[in-house]
């Protein structure tokens, strides 16, 4: 089933212990959508600047990505967006956030986005996230990315956009700072608890806490499941892990939404999430991505499972 998503398409400037890059290709929508390229059709939605180049095009149509809802806007900037990592690279200063072309953009949608069963509204204003949620009445699966920002300065807009998707990915403290509660599985259960003012729709039934470099947990109405990262010896850049991670994780349910979503394809696409993600921070940007190769993402997922696995129940 093929996927649409909607996010930040973006240059980025990145800091971290290991090195800098300036203005590389970067957005929430781009990692995702490179990521879950891996599994099935993925379709962006969003504008650029008349800045942005075509190699950065190029590295989404050697995926397979589908561009024809990126939107170059005449005169305008692409989403600038420029980051420093500590040692600890599980938390980040942003010096710098550019909207550019967002400000004001009105999506439109190609009857083929409008046409997925699956949509991912990645990281960008709420009220953007629900327009184009908006264009998608029947989508099957649909999930949503936030971010600190977001919570501080559109909450409201955030919720509304959140009581009309399925699943949402979040990183424990962005989901401890939307509800207020100091408890991960708390905070949980009270997201799976909002339902759309309006009585139509259903909510989400599942919630995803994205912990850094310490993996991720899974939330349902009645199931539990967490996965710690890859452990990797070498950790370059963490920009975009957890689109990345979204991307592994919705494109793998999209490629196997036929048979519904089963709490057992829910775990596995948390695996599949984990693995691409870990490739991300190998290197720069969305550079490790780009070169990854359906065996070594087979292989990873093989060490995963056997460092996940212990025998018996005690
Ligand atoms: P992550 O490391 O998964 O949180 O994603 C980082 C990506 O999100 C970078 O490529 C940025 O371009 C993008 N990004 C950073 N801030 C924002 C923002 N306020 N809205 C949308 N995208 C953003």
């Amino acid at each position: 089933m093929s996927i649409t998503v909607v996010g930040s398409i973006a240059y980025d400037t990145v800091k971290t212990p290991f090195g800098e890059r300036e203005r590389m290709l970067g957005g929430a929508a781009v990692h995702f959508a490179l990521a879950a390229a891996f599994f099935d059709e993925v379709r962006v939605v969003g504008p650029v600047g008349d800045d942005f180049g075509e190699p950065e095009l190029d590295v989404m149509r050697r995926r397979g990505v589908d561009i024809v809802d990126v939107e170059r806007i005449a005169g305008g900037k692409t989403f600038f967006w420029h980051g420093e990592y500590g040692w600890d690279l599980n938390s980040r200063e942003t010096h710098d956030t550019q909207l550019g072309v967002f400000e004001g953009f009105a999506p439109k949608l190609s009857p083929s986005s409008r046409a997925s069963d699956v949509l991912f509204l990645a990281n960008i204003q709420p009220d953007l996230q629900r327009e184009v949620r908006a264009q998608l009445p029947d989508a099957k699966f649909v999930a949503l990315d936030s971010m600190n920002l977001w919570i501080d300065i559109a909450r409201d807009s955030l919720v509304s956009a959140i009581e009309n998707v399925d699943c949402v990915v979040l990183n424990d403290a962005e989901l401890r700072q939307l509800t207020g509660k100091p408890n991960l599985i708390s905070a949980a259960r009270e997201v799976l608890a909002w339902k759309p003012a309006d009585g139509g729709g259903r909510g989400p039934s599942v919630i995803i806490a994205k912990q850094g470099e310490y993996g991720a947990a899974l939330v349902t109405q009645d199931g539990f499941f967490a996965l710690p990262a890859y452990p990797l010896e070498t950790v370059i850049d963490p920009t975009g892990a957890g689109d990345t991670f979204a991307g592994g994780f919705v494109g793998f349910i999209a490629a196997n939404l036929q048979d519904g979503l089963s709490d057992a394809l829910l775990r596995r696409a948390m695996a599949h999430a984990t693995v691409l993600a870990s490739f991300n921070v190998e290197e720069f940007g969305t550079e490790r991505v780009q070169r990854l190769t359906q065996p070594e993402i087979a292989a990873r997922m093989d060490e995963l499972h056997a460092i996940t696995q212990f025998s018996g129940s005690r």
